[in-house]
């Protein structure tokens, strides 16, 4: 019979991927969902990028790359980087691999022994304190308050440093909360990090050109170039270019880091895909139409969510800066009882209450380490929003 490695006994399967299991079940029973899970834009990928995909299969670009990526990406990349943050890497600071979700877990791989802490603050992608585990690392939650605007603060990054810490993990645009910080912010962070010469950050710039500020989310390594050797900037086509599907991120940073991830993914993928790679070089270099007419869209549908979930007694949703997600404090409704006499203890019981009664799924805030609140995604059309806030309101409404 199957033994799991000791290591997976640490792990979970991500929660994100468990509520879309659950939203399939119900459909497949009849019942009609409207599901705010999901954590990819609704967009098709760009054609453009499609077609520099099919041209590379037929000019037969359909054999292993280099390690790090074909040089044509790594341009692609480097451009990229030099466009929305005016930093010049060289191709030695490029890791490639199949999405940022891979480059993340290989840099803890190579970086991470047993006992070493990873400081993460909260609300936080799921899949940071899990990949922390997964080698071997402790995770340190960092609970952020609203004062900061669910922003780790100066304060508190230095009250959590302690002589194990190897990492500190900054999602910015941050998912789930779409909190960005602002340059003076960072540069505050940066102050302490200067203290304390064993700390390297993992800048996770996923969703830095989703930004409803007019420019893309500052990246650390720009706002304290002196410290740009410890900060690895991770960023991919996933989310901004949808691409989800295709599997390509990437990561800038030290060369020796870099080299690291390299080796290691030179014993598990070899290279990322290499068709991905020319449909990811084509949309880092290639015309920036899409963003420019997707991010206005994610921003009404963004005012539009606030607005109608703002107006619901009990509920109060965080203005999102940046990403495609409405994190919503629902802490007014714990205590509240539902039609059928249960009472609600937890935000799982507030997203357990919405599924069925108002037939929306959302995901609860424990899965992102921060309660009672939950998460809804706006990468769906307008019509889902704004259906689901009417059924949502009414669900609280119900409550007693
Ligand atoms: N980082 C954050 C904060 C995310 O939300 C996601 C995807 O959900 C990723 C990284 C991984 O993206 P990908 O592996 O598709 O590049």
């Amino acid at each position: 019979s199957f033994r799991g490695a000791e290591r997976l006994g640490r792990i979970k399967p991500s929660p994100s991927t468990a509520a879309a299991a659950r939203v399939r079940e119900l459909k497949a029973a009849g019942r009609r969902i409207l599901d705010l899970t999901v954590g990819e834009p609704d967009f098709d990928t760009p054609d453009h990028i499609k077609l520099a995909a099919i041209a590379a299969i037929q000019a037969g670009e359909t054999k292993y790359t280099p390690v790090n990526g074909t040089p044509r990406l790594r341009q692609a990349i480097l451009g990229a980087l030099r466009r929305t943050h005016g930093i010049e890497y060289s191709d030695a600071e490029i890791a490639v691999g199949g999405g940022g979700k891979q480059v993340i877990f290989l840099a803890l791989m190579a970086t991470v022994d047993p006992g070493d802490e990873v400081l993460i603050p909260a609300p936080y992608w799921v899949s940071y304190p899990d990949m922390v585990r997964a080698n071997e690392g402790t995770p340190v939650i960092v609970q952020t308050s609203a004062e900061s605007g669910y922003k780790l603060t100066a304060e508190q990054l230095e009250a959590a440093i302690t002589d194990r810490t190897t990492w500190l993990i900054l999602n910015s645009p941050g998912n789930p909360s779409g909190a960005i910080h602002t340059p003076d912010e960072l540069e505050a962070l940066a102050a302490v990090l200067r203290r304390h010469p064993a700390v390297s950050v993992l800048s996770d710039e996923i969703y830095s050109e989703i930004s409803f500020t007019g420019s893309p989310a500052p990246s650390l390594a720009a706002v304290a170039p002196d410290l740009r050797h410890r900060v690895l900037v991770v960023s991919g086509v996933s989310k901004s270019y949808a691409m989800t599907g295709w599997r390509l991120g990437y990561a800038a940073g030290d060369p020796v880091l870099v080299g690291a991830i390299n080796t290691l993914q030179s014993q598990t993928s070899s290279c990322p895909s290499s068709i991905s790679q020319a449909a990811a070089a084509a949309a880092l270099d290639g015309p920036q139409d899409f963003l420019a007419e997707s991010v206005p869209v994610y921003r009404e549908r963004r005012d539009a969510a606030v607005a109608g979930l703002a107006a619901v007694d009990g509920l109060t949703p965080l203005v999102p800066d940046g990403a495609f997600y409405l994190y919503v404090d629902c802490a007014a409704l714990i205590g509240r009882t539902t039609p059928d006499g249960r009472v609600l203890g937890s935000d799982e019981d507030v997203t357990l209450h919405l599924l069925d009664h108002a037939g929306v799924a959302v995901i609860q805030g424990s899965a992102y380490g921060r309660s009672p609140f939950f998460r809804i995604s706006f990468a769906t059309d307008i019509d889902t929003i704004t259906s689901a806030i009417d059924a949502i309101a009414e669900a609280v409404g119900d409550l007693r």
